[in-house]
């Protein structure tokens, strides 16, 4: 092991992942620490639907960012993403057009490539359709989803081919500070001295905060998924999509199966120990996904399932990450806490870790961080869209 890293980056999900590619490739010596092994948190089991349809006009260019390196990933970052192109169509009632207007007009105004489809459009998009119920829809077509486990891999690969070390099965268990800044990193396998160190360690991060006496709102909800095999003459694949009416979300994987998650806030409200959960779909949760994927889907009812499984949000009160210094200039890092959304904007977030680390006077792409910072709680200010609906994955 390393006895000595410029930044220790804790947790290889696709966070600590990118953040290992990025720094690493600003010349830094970079040493990653995995309790476990790559991807093995929220990152491997996420639905990885790569969309850019975000009611904040930040987020939204993080993930447009994100989207361009997903496209484009043997070149950019090297390896596979695993990236399907899919559309993704967001599907909404009456209450929610005006909003949905809205969103579109910021989207597009910062370059995402997105529009207002009527219900005609809708149907020549996907004829299989049920849309009786839909007021208003808009059309990404160049978003699908990813293999998040190949992602966080290509990364940490790519991260490694740049001299990054990454230790999997080896977990930190403390901090070293001296005078108000960070000194060492005590690990399973030895000590790294260091003066920086990032906490990408998503539910387990206040686990870290701890270590270093700052308190972390991140709390662990369990959120599932149920896949469902599509009959035959089903095959071709229908979009990805947010489905504000039926409160699920939902995309294809391969050729016949799709993927069906919910949007519903109750799903929030199962706070569990992100080391002691229950990691399968419970049977009510599949019968309601395929009741509701069916009210979408008529065909859906010959379906077969095929089970599901359930993993981790890491959720902040606002639902939106933390990106920040814990105080400034302790070399304390985090970016943590996305909240059932962060397997899109790994890649803009590993710009965003390694400008604050190496205090970039101008943050590349144009991605502000300031307005994740850990601040924000204490003062009142959660960030909020102009116009939100709920959490699409
Ligand atoms: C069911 C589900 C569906 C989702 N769908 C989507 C979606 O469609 N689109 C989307 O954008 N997002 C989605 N998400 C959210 C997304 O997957 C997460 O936001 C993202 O993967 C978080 O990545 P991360 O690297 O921050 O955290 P993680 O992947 O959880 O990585 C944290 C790592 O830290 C390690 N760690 C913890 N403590 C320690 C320690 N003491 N020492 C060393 N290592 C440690 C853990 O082992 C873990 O590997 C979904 C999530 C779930 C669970």
């Amino acid at each position: 092991m390393l006895s000595i890293a410029d930044v220790v980056v804790i947790g290889a999900g696709i966070t600590g992942a990118s953040a290992a590619f990025q720094l690493a490739q600003r010349g830094l010596q970079v040493a990653v620490v995995e309790k476990r092994f790559i991807a093995a948190g929220s990152t491997g089991k996420s639905g990885a639907i790569i969309r850019q349809h975000y009611s904040n006009e930040t987020t939204a260019r993080m993930a447009l960012h994100s989207l361009r390196v997903f496209q484009n990933f043997a070149e950019v970052v090297g390896g596979d993403a695993g990236f399907v192109t899919t559309g993704f169509v967001t599907l909404v009632e009456a209450k929610d057009r005006a909003g949905l207007e809205e969103n579109i007009a910021m989207q597009r105004a910062i370059g995402v490539n997105t529009h207002l489809v009527s219900v005609d459009d809708l149907r020549e998009l996907d004829i299989h359709i049920a849309d009786a119920d839909t007021v208003a829809a808009a059309y990404e077509p160049e978003s699908g989803y990813a293999d998040p486990a190949s992602t966080a891999t290509s990364f940490a690969e790519a991260a490694r081919q740049r001299g990054a070390q990454i230790y999997q099965d080896t977990r930190v268990t403390g901090i070293e500070m001296s005078g108000g800044r960070v000194t060492g990193v005590q690990t399973t396998h030895g000590n790294i001295a260091t003066r920086a160190v990032v906490n990408c360690a998503n539910a387990w991060a206040p686990l870290i905060g701890k270590m270093v006496g700052v308190d972390l709102p991140i709390e662990a909800s369990r959120h599932q998924v149920a896949t469902f095999q599509r009959p035959r003459a089903y095959a071709k694949p229908h979009p990805t999509a947010g489905d504000f009416i039926n409160k699920i979300y939902y995309r294809p994987e391969g050729s016949l199966l799709t993927l069906v998650g919910s949007i519903d806030p109750s799903e929030a409200m199962q706070k569990v120990d992100p080391d002691h959960y229950n990691e399968s779909a419970d049977y009510a949760f599949i019968e309601d996904a395929a009741q509701r994927i069916r009210n979408r889907y008529p065909f859906m009812e010959q379906a077969l399932s095929k089970g599901g499984w359930a993993g981790i949000y890491g959720v902040t009160p606002d639902w939106h990450p933390i990106i920040d210094e814990i105080p400034g200039g302790s070399g304390f890092f985090v970016a943590a806490g996305f909240s059932g959304h962060g397997f899109k904007l790994g890649p803009a977030v590993g710009v965003m870790i390694a400008d604050m680390v190496t205090h970039a006077s101008a943050p590349t792409a144009g991605l502000a961080r300031a307005l994740f910072r850990y601040s924000r709680f204490a003062e009142n200010q959660p960030v909020r869209g102009k116009y939100e609906y709920s959490i699409v994955g």
